[in-house]
């Protein structure tokens, strides 16, 4: 009967939510109201429950109508310890291609598919515009451009894109490189008078990735070289995905017709992890580890601890869990916060933001000319009071300060009035432009 109800998921949330969400769900039956669903993690159980769980609870209620509740549980022994996601496809095996005799691709991590990538708000439309090119079909974005900071998962994607394009059509030719592999392809080819067939050969795939392509600017040749291959591919309808750490006309000594050519598809920003993300990721990478460490318990409140105290950057936050790990199994106890403070002091100060609330009210001041004690004084009319969210915002994401903390620097507001302010910002800055670029020099400028 589970099995029944999975199908009309499939068919409700469609084929690729059923495969990564609810096919690996088990059904456990019912206890009195309660609906009892086992998850191979807690972030997944709670991941579906939130985004799934209405749906779920409406179908099992249409066969068993008592059902009020559904709960998500963690049967932490059946599940195979490295592979969080049982549902993960059957790697594909690297697709032979042509391209790869003369110009190698750069080699697709195994560890880096979608399924071990985690979605949260910062990174859910990069996420599902990679889906969308991975599910390979007609051309819709082209280029697809991701951009953002180190280590916010942009090549992550990438591999996953194509691992799962490989994996659906082996015969298509998909390279993956990154800007300095082609350029020094490139320089070889001059040098060994190829030109030929490296033009050849690149116009002969049928997915060109480059990875971090901020690298070729200011390099003219490497650029026209690119500019060619990239019309090319684009006359043919051929995919091309593109990362670099900022937006096509950020990237300084680009030629402009370079941009507007990578601005022609979607460009998609991957923004900095928020507390919710890194919390989600270690989980994740907490569940994948587990092997490893099979006797290292982790206390409550660890994970919390860390995704508040470490950075945006995905790399660094993986580094500390592991040497976290490491660090317990070898004086075999139990994982603490106390603990994670003592191993982890360098990364803690490393990430510990040194932008202060001051120097956020200064700037967000300076920016509006609007003199500091009207930002933080109590007149409510909105030529401060919008700016004053801002800045609450602001020392929000850039300082590891608390609402009431916050808000006691804003004249003694209260805790609430900050988290509304927040909330308000994040909000604007999906519906107004103007906002969201206001919100993002500030932040450019604050973290210089
Ligand atoms: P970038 O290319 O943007 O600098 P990477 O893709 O190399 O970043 O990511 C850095 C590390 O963080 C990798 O090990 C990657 O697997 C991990 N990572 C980044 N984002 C995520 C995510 N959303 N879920 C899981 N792992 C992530
Ligand atoms: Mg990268």
């Amino acid at each position: 009967q589970w099995g029944a109800l999975q199908d009309d998921l499939a068919r409700t949330l469609g084929e690729n939510n059923y495969k990564t969400w609810i096919k690996p769900l088990k059904f456990n039956g019912c206890e009195g109201e309660v609906a009892v669903l086992q998850a191979p993690t807690n972030f997944f159980g709670s991941y579906v429950s939130q985004n799934f769980g209405d749906a779920i609870l409406a179908r099992i209620s249409t066969v068993e109508p008592g059902v009020r509740r559904v709960q998500f549980r963690v049967d932490t022994a059946s599940r195979p310890a490295n592979q969080p996601t049982s549902h993960s496809q059957p790697r594909p095996a690297k697709a032979p291609s042509p391209v790869s005799d003369i110009v190698p691709d750069g080699p697709l991590d195994e560890n880096f598919t979608f399924n071990t990538f985690v979605v949260g708000k910062p990174n859910e439309l990069a996420h599902a515009a990679a889906r969308r090119v991975a599910e390979g079909g007609a051309v819709t974005f082209n280029p697809l451009f991701l951009h953002g900071g180190v280590g916010l998962g942009k090549t992550h994607l990438m591999h996953a894109i194509a691992w799962e394009l490989r994996a659906r059509n082996p015969e298509l030719n998909v390279l993956y490189l990154s800007a300095e592999q082609f350029m020094y392809r490139f320089v070889q080819a001059l040098r060994d008078r190829r030109m030929m067939d490296f033009k050849s050969l690149f116009r002969s795939v049928d997915v060109l990735m480059v990875d971090d392509v901020q690298f070729i600017a200011g390099k003219d040749s490497t650029q026209e070289e690119f500019f060619h291959t990239f019309n090319a591919l684009v006359d043919q309808n051929k995919q091309i995905i593109i990362s670099a750490d900022r937006a096509p006309n950020d990237i300084k000594s680009l030629e402009n017709r370079i941009v507007s050519r990578l601005q022609s598809g979607l460009v998609v920003d991957v923004h900095p992890t928020d507390y919710e993300l890194r919390l989600g990721i270690l989980q994740s990478k907490f569940e994948k580890n587990r092997k490893h460490y099979p006797d290292v318990e982790v206390d409550e409140g660890v994970f919390a601890f860390l995704a508040h105290r470490i950075s945006t950057n995905v790399r660094v936050l993986e580094g500390a869990l592991n040497r976290l790990f490491a660090f317990a199994s070898l004086v075999g106890k139990t994982v603490d916060i106390s603990m994670a403070q003592e191993c982890l002091t360098d990364v803690i100060r490393a990430s510990e933001r040194k932008i202060s609330i001051d120097e956020i009210q200064r700037k967000v001041a300076e920016h509006y000319h609007i003199r500091l004690s009207d930002l933080i004084g109590p007149k409510r009319v909105r030529n401060f009071a919008r700016p004053r969210q801002i800045a609450m915002y602001l020392c929000k994401q850039l300082t590891a300060r608390s609402f009431p903390e916050i808000g006691r620097r804003f004249g003694g507001r209260d805790h609430t009035t900050v988290l509304h302010g927040v909330k308000r910002v994040e909000d604007l800055m999906l519906s107004d432009a103007q906002i969201a670029e206001d919100v993002e020099l500030l932040r450019c400028a604050l973290e210089e």
